[in-house]
């Protein structure tokens, strides 16, 4: 994983500080203001003074979600393709029509793939168009 560089923090009683209050010899106790792990203080002659997660006391499921992280992307994926790999994901798509899609059908809790109408009460209206779940979770497959 990788971060942006951190120049606030939040202190032991939860008080922004930023580095330019520091020295390269403060010490503290000091949370990162997205995921609330630990941080440690860095000094560089470089670039000065700056925050790292603290990794060997950091909850990684809060890690994971941090807005310091930096997604690593080949290339941007735009909407167009994340729906195109959402299709070919489903190995059994027949390749007619675009009115086939995934529904649910409130009714009955039943799921089912093609045209709309529910194969277990025959009724259309109360099937809803089932959501994309699977694009959501293509930014973590990018984390690792
Ligand atoms: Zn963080
Ligand atoms: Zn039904």
């Amino acid at each position: 994983m990788q971060f942006r560089i951190i120049r606030t923090t939040l202190n032991h009683v939860g008080k922004v500080i930023h580095t330019r209050d520091l020295t390269p010899r403060s010490r503290g106790i000091w949370y990162c203001r997205s995921c609330n792990n630990p941080l440690r203080l860095r000094w560089t002659h470089d670039s000065g003074g700056y925050f790292e997660h603290n990794l060997e006391e950091t909850e990684e499921l809060r890690l994971r979600h941090c807005e310091y992280q930096v997604i690593p992307q080949e290339k941007p994926v735009s909407a167009f393709e994340q729906a195109v790999n959402a299709l070919m994901e489903r190995d059994d798509t027949p390749s007619t029509g675009p009115s086939k899609k995934d529904y649910f059908c409130v009714l009955c809790q039943h799921e089912y793939y093609g045209l709309r109408g529910c194969p277990e009460c025959r009724q259309h209206i109360y099937s809803t168009e089932m959501k994309l779940f699977d694009i959501l979770t293509v930014p973590e497959k990018f984390a690792k």
